[in-house]
């Protein structure tokens, strides 16, 4: 049966790529599947995050979740740290992967940086605790932003090598001929990786130092329109056609903004702001973007205004995702030859 898993780090403020590259398909997903949705918290770690800040972004991600249309009723919606069986499946994967295979993730050599010996071991074995989060649910189904493809292989990758190396164990307990699935990537919608305002180069993140860098999902109209105002483009107007954007990644990525924030084509956004400057395009862009946040915000701020209710919401969903990890994570013990009472 399909199953769908995916998650965010409390690791700052949601923005607009986590929203339009991840969460819109979370929500729609929610008609066709069983979904579960994770607020990563174990992951947020991996860098230094102040304990505070920490327990407030992970309320702040839930009400986030919830605001743009997950229902925890009909989703489970909870915070990884409270189902315990991520950290011990993640173990057993650090003993399946390879130190190859994770030395390629472009993810940890960007986070990295130069500093390679300063960084938290943590931030190095960050993908197979997210395969840990997806196949502890053995979910089939994992929607993410184009950024976690490489993630996303590995994770199928360490499903292969577990059936593989104990798959006479497997067959011998009677638990199917593949215990992993092989999980698909779901890369869709119409920006399924929004960039930098800052940088045309780098995507939109919720690490980078500079917060106009991004659009968040609690700025207000008058953060939105600065934000959007002062965002690089180049001097020339805007082309009429889509070719025209070719080699000009700041314009493209304003205009796949528009185009994915308005339920258009880029080919149509152009046709109506082609040969005209940026400035008027950008306030036409801000109105947009205020339109399609504001009641995100709002609804938001009112659901933080009683943060008993999202944690009674984040106990719940823990004990459902409790109740589907345990008896694999007791079926992964049998299979290694664990001795368990
Ligand atoms: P961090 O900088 O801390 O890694 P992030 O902005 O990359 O934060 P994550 O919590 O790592 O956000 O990712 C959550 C989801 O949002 C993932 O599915 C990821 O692929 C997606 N995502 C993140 N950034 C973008 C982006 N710029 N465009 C589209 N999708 C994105
Ligand atoms: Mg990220």
């Amino acid at each position: 049966k399909p199953l769908v898993f995916s998650g965010m780090q409390p690791s700052g403020d949601l923005h607009l790529g986590n929203y339009l590259g991840a969460l819109v398909n979370w929500v729609r997903m929610q008609e066709t599947h069983d979904c579960i949705y994770c607020v990563v918290d174990m992951h947020a770690i991996t860098v230094w995050q102040d304990p505070a800040a920490l327990k407030k972004a992970i309320r702040e991600v839930t009400a986030a979740y919830i605001a743009a249309g997950i229902d925890p009723k009909r989703s489970i919606l909870f915070n990884q740290s409270q189902v315990h069986e991520h950290a011990e499946l993640a173990w057993v994967f650090n003993c399946v992967a390879r130190m190859g295979w994770m030395s390629r993730m472009t993810q940890f050599k960007e986070k990295a940086g130069k500093d390679r010996e300063n960084v938290s071991l943590g931030l190095f074995a960050y993908p197979s605790l997210m395969a840990a989060d997806i196949l502890v649910y053995r979910a089939t189904h994992v929607p993410v932003g184009e950024d976690q493809k490489q993630h996303l292989e590995l994770t199928r990758d360490i499903a292969i090598k577990f059936n593989n190396d104990f798959g006479p164990r497997i067959a011998e307990l009677g638990l199917g001929d593949g215990f992993f699935p092989v999980t698909e990537p779901v890369i869709m919608g119409p920006a399924t990786r929004v960039m930098s305002l800052r940088d045309g180069t780098k995507k939109m993140s919720k690490s980078d130092p500079s917060d106009y860098s991004r659009i968040n999902l609690t700025d207000d109209a008058d953060t939105i329109s600065q934000k959007i105002r002062k965002a690089r483009t180049d001097p020339e107007p805007l082309p009429s056609e889509e070719k025209g954007l070719e080699g000009r990644a700041e314009a493209d990525n304003l205009v796949g903004i528009f185009a994915a924030l308005s339920n258009r084509s880029k080919a149509d956004v152009l046709a109506e702001f082609g040969g005209g400057q940026f400035s008027g395009f950008k306030a036409a862009l801000a109105d947009v973007a205020v339109a399609k946040l504001a009641p995100i915000t709002g609804e938001m701020q009112r659901l933080l205004a009683d943060p008993a209710e999202i944690d009674r919401i984040l106990a719940e969903g823990s004990a459902r995702a409790r109740a589907i990890a345990a008896p694999v994570m007791a079926s992964v013990k049998d299979i290694l030859g664990f001795v368990r009472s």
